[in-house]
Parts: structure tokens; sequence; C-alpha cells
């Protein structure tokens, strides 16, 4: 589907051997047990995953390409969302963010920090009564000399036990709405009046803690504002712009990953005398699953290649990616756990883990709702053809 350079052949049949190998025997007990697999953060590190997108002057891996992200990502998630989340976390929050908004101070200080891939980072916009409408978030930020004290609580912040490192978004100027955000660049450990609160317990993405961050009166030096006071909503967005074609990427591999144990066990699974397989009605299943993986696996890198290509207008093609993926993937997961049948609904097969995960991806990093209503915001922004021709 898309032409893949020398470099990211061999990135990808190294992650592919060592998804099989590594990930995949472990992703059923790192699901059973909730607990976080450091092990993964270690393989990943050694691979120099988590630190490949870090500019190479700073000693990362120097790769610039969101594609590359997108393909690691659907791999590693074909055998287990929680291992493609540890891999995307620290590309897409501190990484990203820094290259894109971080002045020259703050890439000096912490990219060669991020380059040894030990850093994990997250994000940490949602908040009890601010989730879809982040807009309205309580976060307070306020500056006294040469710090700001932040002061709130965030929720469902994944990875926020583990990160080193937290981008939080809080409110400076509370009169002036979603101008009176900023985006913040937090150090956790050591910093006093930052705590975790609630552990969530989980549906899917087990393994992978969600916590609640309590901010009590916590200093943050000012160079690690990240942007400009009240440009924290547009930090926001440039994130969005990667994060939500990544969980495209993520739908991609869990529902990828669904349909490869579907197709393997109709092979096997003999009824009435004959494979399951050779039913039309299973048969109908997996071709519709395997278009549907196909179509969404377009527009998912469709919107990379405009990332890496520099676009400036990809928010709603991410809204799509995001959206369109993560349907498919709830859909193909389900119809997975249907072929397998009663074997289906068991923990011995990975699809009902699988279908578990998919329904995560319908719903972060904005609701499937807020998707459709970005990807109508950007056809109406565009008027009329039949008044713009009249
Ligand atoms: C496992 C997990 C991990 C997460 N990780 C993070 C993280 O790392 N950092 C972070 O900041 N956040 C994180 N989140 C938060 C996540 O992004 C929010 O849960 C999500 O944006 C929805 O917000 P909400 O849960 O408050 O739902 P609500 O906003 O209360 O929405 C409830 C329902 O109403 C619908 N709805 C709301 N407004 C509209 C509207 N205008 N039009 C139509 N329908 C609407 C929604 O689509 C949804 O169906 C995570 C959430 C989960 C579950």
């Amino acid at each position: 589907m898309i032409d893949l350079t020398d470099e990211q052949r061999l990135l990808l049949q190294t992650v592919r051997r060592l998804a099989q190998e590594k990930i995949a025997p472990r992703a059923a007990e790192v699901d059973a047990t909730d607990q976080f697999p450091w092990d993964w953060v270690d393989l990943f590190r050694q691979q120099g995953l988590l630190q490949m997108m870090v500019p190479a002057e700073y000693g990362g891996g120097g790769i610039e390409s969101v594609t590359t992200l997108c393909l690691i990502t659907e791999e590693l998630a074909r055998h287990s969302l929680a291992a493609a989340s540890i891999f995307a976390s620290t590309p897409l929050t501190s990484v990203q963010l820094l290259k894109k908004v971080g002045t020259p101070e703050q890439k000096t200080r912490y990219f060669p920090q991020l380059s040894t891939g030990e850093k994990l980072s997250a994000i940490a916009l949602t908040e009890p009564g601010a989730g879809s409408d982040a807009a309205s978030l309580q976060a307070r930020a306020r500056r006294e000399g040469d710090h700001y004290i932040l002061n709130g609580r965030k929720c469902f912040c994944t990875m926020g036990d583990v990160a080193d490192f937290i981008t939080i978004f809080a409110k400076t100027d509370p009169t002036k709405g979603v101008n009176g955000i900023t985006a913040f660049f937090l150090e956790t450990k050591g910093t006093p009046g930052f705590s975790i609160g609630k552990h969530e317990n989980k549906m899917g993405l087990r393994g992978i803690p969600n916590v609640e961050l309590i901010l009590e009166e916590v200093p943050v030096p000012a160079e690690n504002r990240l942007g400009q006071e009240g440009e924290g909503f547009k930090v926001v967005m440039k994130f969005f712009d990667t994060a939500r074609a990544i969980v495209g990427a993520k739908a991609l591999g869990l529902a990828q990953g669904a349909l490869d144990c579907a197709l393997a066990y109709a092979q096997e699974r003999v009824q009435f005398g004959r494979p399951i397989a050779e039913l039309q009605a299973i048969q109908f299943m997996l071709a519709d699953m395997a278009t549907e993986i196909e179509a969404a696996r377009g527009l998912v890198y469709n919107t990379m290649a405009r990332i890496d290509r520099g676009e400036k207008e990809v928010s709603k093609y991410s809204a799509m990616a995001k959206y369109y993926a993560s349907d498919v993937a709830m859909k193909v997961t389900t119809d997975a756990v249907q072929i397998l049948g009663g074997y289906g609904y068991m923990k011995d097969y990975p699809v009902e883990r699988m279908m578990r995960d998919a329904k995560l991806t319908q719903i972060y990093d904005g609701t499937n709702q807020i998707q459709r209503i970005v990807v109508a915001r950007s056809l109406l922004k565009g008027g009329s053809r039949l008044r713009q021709t009249n």
C-alpha cells in the first residue's frame, strides 16, 4: 500500500520478530495481572524504539517520519494494545511537543534525557468535569516570579504514575476561556505538591496505568511553559493531529490481529464434518473484515503521509482516520469473537481482549462523536460549492 524505504522495512522486520517472540506470549498475562510490563520498556529501549524520534543531534534515532511511528504502532497493536501504547507514548507526547513548540533551551535540556529511552512521558488534559469539553478545565496556574504554581486534578492519565515528564494543561487566565489555557512540561520526580490519586480499574488496556493526578501548589519553572501563555489549546490540537492518527494505527493493529486469529481458527475448527472456513456465512464475514481493515489502512496511511508532508489542514483527516479505523476495529474484533463461537468468549484466545481494547479506541483522544464533529465542521467551513460557483 505504501512504498517502504529500506530503513522502514528493516525496522518493521525487527519489530515484527520482537512482537511475535516477546510481546505475543506475554500479552494475556499483562492483561490478566494488570501489572505495568517494565520488561517491555527495557526491550523497546534496548532496541532504540523509545528514543527513535529524538533528533540525531541530541543523541536520538533521528527518525522524523510519523509514518514509521504508525507502522510500528500497528505492528505492536496486532498483539497487544498495551505494548503499542508504551511504545508510542513518549514519541507522541514529549518528543513531538518539544519538536513542535519547544524552545531551543527546552530541547537542549530534555532531548538528551529522552535520547536514552529511559524517561517515559504522558499527557494530562482530561479532568473529572472536563472531558469532551476540554476547554472547561479547572486546573489553574498562577505566575509567581520565575515559577508558575499549579493546582487542580487530572484524571485517566495514561502512564501518569510511571511517567517522568507530563505535559499538563492549566488555565493561566480563567476569564479568557479557551484562550486562557497554557501548557506546562512537568518533571514529576521530586516535584513537591505533585501526587498520584486513584488508579483506574479498566475494561481494557490492562497493564497500563490510568491514574488521577493531584496538583497542590506545584511549582513549575517558567522556562517549562510550552508555547506562550494562552496557547495551550493550540498545543493540544497539534498533539491531537498526530495522536488521533496513531489511535487509528492502534485500531488497525487490533483489527488485523483479530482477523489473523479468526482466519486461522476458521480453517482448523471442524463442525458438521468440515472446517467452518468452508461455510459461506464465515467466508463472507472474513471477506468483510479484511475489506474494512484495508479501507481503514488506506485512510490511516494517507493521513500519516499528509502529516509527513507537513500539510497544514490535517485535523479533518486525523479525525476521519481515528473514528473510521476504531469503528472498524470494534466491528472486526466483535466478528472475530463470533467466528470463534464460545471459545472466542474465553480468555484462552486473544480476541476477547482485543474486543475490550478496541472499545477504548472509540473513546480516548476524543470520542468518535467528537471526531465526527471535527470532520463536519471542517466540511461546513469550506462553505457550499453551489453558492461558491453562483
Ligand atoms: C483508558 C483511557 C485513557 C485515557 N488517557 C488519557 C490521557 O492520557 N490523558 C488525557 O488527558 N485524557 C485521557 N483520557 C480521557 C479521554 O480522552 C476522555 O475520556 C474522552 O475525551 C471523553 O471524555 P469523557 O470521558 O469525560 O466523556 P464525556 O465528554 O462526558 O462524554 C460522554 C458522552 O457524551 C458524548 N458527547 C460529549 N459531548 C458531545 C458533543 N458535543 N456532541 C456529541 N456527543 C458528545 C461523548 O461522545 C460520549 O459518548 C483517557 C480515557 C480513557 C478511558
